[in-house]
């Protein structure tokens, strides 16, 4: 299996630090908003990723945080008149339903930056005491000089961007031995949230809370360190620095990053204003459409979005779950249970199209081929099954589509819809969660059943509900 890793500029056979285990960080999104479709990228893609190294036999451990204390937090919350922590509790909670919708497998661990700061001052004072970090005016800074590696993943000249930094030094930065020197540790203004620490009350900088997280969760070494082309530079540059100064020891064996997801061919970001929230996509398509064109294109490589490319994602997925569902209305209907001679040479050759996806899928998780071959299958079903099939063969294509779909995280499995005694029955256990003063969990199950296309109404003579 090969990955490329943007340290070494090549792909590489991947080798886990530790037979059968892979230990995976991924940057998460800083919350105070609806996420974008642009911030979804890097979750389907890592997410397929984690899924391949899984079917592979892998056990991996899925660390990925929130950002829940930082300036566009602390303004959004100053703007509502609410605090800080409501408004990234309630973003977290926003991104959590996305996260399911788009069928993201939950990470082994979400860590939130604000219930780690402890860990964080922790390595800041060991930075501070090997002398990669020094205090001034209740700041504390990072000496970028003094780590001679630094640069080494980002393969940036920084005597080029040490002189055009100089220039761009905002007031109150020039206490820095140099301008590539960045904030471990910044002092409470007023109104923001504040912790306590030996350099006065303040918060951490952004790239110490991902050094910290992921030590305390997966360890001084791990094998994959993801996220969007953006962070290579300064984040994870900076992510190496802290670890490797404070732990001496490699940080990271292979650094995986995805391309932009661009608009007009520029990158969708919130400062340009030209997004769309996965909210917005999923009143107009199933989130497993966006997780299919996503997928689509291999994840190094830009991706434009546009309204064309999400309608042709809509029927290429459209036919594989219509091969999936006719398989099982074939399978309803079978006249015999074991397959015959002739279908079993037929299956023996399907194992042609799993070969071709795990051809594309080592291959640095070529998805678009791996997609192909998927597409494969599914014309092979189309040919090869029919009223006379055993139920044993079509079980065995069927299985094969599932398995091969499932590491893309798309179900091929008709959602059951809910029969009206169901929805009763949830109905009637949210009322009893009312009683009981229970209204996280009767929201959940309004929620749940949201989801599922039955709106609730809460009227005078008791609750009422219809199919959206
Ligand atoms: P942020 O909340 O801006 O820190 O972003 C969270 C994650 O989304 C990071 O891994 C970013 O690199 C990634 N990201 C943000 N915008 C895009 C985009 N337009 N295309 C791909 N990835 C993005
Ligand atoms: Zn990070």
């Amino acid at each position: 299996m090969k990955l490329y890793n943007t340290m070494s500029k090549k792909k590489e056979e991947f080798v886990p630090l530790e037979d059968g285990h892979v230990k995976m960080y991924v940057c998460g999104p800083t919350v105070y908003n609806f996420i974008h479709i642009g911030n979804a990228r890097p979750m389907i893609v890592f997410d397929t990723v984690r899924r391949y190294f899984e079917y592979k036999g892998y056990d991996v451990n899925f660390v990925s945080n929130f950002t829940d204390v930082d300036d566009k937090i602390i303004k959004k919350a100053i703007e509502e008149g609410v605090t800080a922590g409501e408004i990234s509790k309630r973003y977290i909670a926003e991104c959590k339903k996305d996260m399911d919708g788009m069928n993201i497998k939950p990470a082994t661990k979400n860590p939130l930056a604000t219930e780690e700061i402890g860990g964080m001052v922790d390595m800041i004072q060991a930075l501070i005491e090997k002398g990669y970090a020094y205090e001034k005016n209740g700041t504390v800074y990072y000496r970028t000089r003094r780590f001679k590696d630094y640069g080494k993943l980002s393969h940036k000249n920084l005597d080029d961007l040490r002189s055009g930094n100089r220039s761009l030094l905002v007031s109150g930065e020039d206490e820095k031995e140099d301008p590539l020197d960045f904030v471990l540790w910044k002092p409470k203004k007023e109104g923001e949230p504040a912790w306590k620490s030996p350099w006065g009350e303040g918060r951490p900088g952004w790239h110490i809370e991902c050094s910290e997280m992921s030590k305390k969760y997966l360890g001084e070494q791990i094998d994959i360190h993801a996220g969007g082309e953006d962070l290579v530079f300064p984040h994870h540059e900076n992510e190496i620095a802290q670890s490797e100064a404070a732990n001496g020891k490699e940080f990271t064996k292979y650094w995986l990053h995805n391309g932009f997801l661009n608009i007009d061919n520029r990158k969708m970001s919130k400062s340009l204003g030209n997004f769309f929230t996965v909210r917005e996509i999923s009143e107009k398509y199933d989130l497993q459409v966006l997780r299919f064109f996503m997928l689509s294109a291999h994840y190094r490589s830009p991706l434009n979005f546009s309204a064309d490319l999400m309608e042709a994602a809509k029927s290429g997925l459209e036919r594989i779950l219509t091969a999936a569902d006719n398989l099982q209305f074939l399978l309803g209907n079978a006249k015999t249970e074991t397959m015959t001679d002739g279908e079993r040479d037929v299956f023996a050759k399907s194992q042609e199209f799993v070969d071709s996806f795990e051809k594309a899928m080592d291959d640095d998780f070529n998805t678009a081929d791996a997609i192909a071959a998927v597409f494969d299958l599914v014309k092979y079903a189309n040919t090869t099954a029919n009223g006379e099939s055993s139920e044993e063969y079509l079980q065995g294509i069927y299985d094969l589509i599932v398995k091969l779909t499932d590491v893309l995280g798309i179900v091929v499995e008709k959602k059951t819809e809910l029969l009206d005694g169901d929805i009763d029955a949830l109905i009637q256990e949210r009322q009893n969660a009312r009683k009981e003063r229970n209204f996280a969990r009767a929201d959940e199950i309004r929620d749940e059943l949201l989801a599922k296309g039955i709106i609730l109404e809460d009227t005078r003579e008791g609750v009422k509900w219809k199919r959206a």
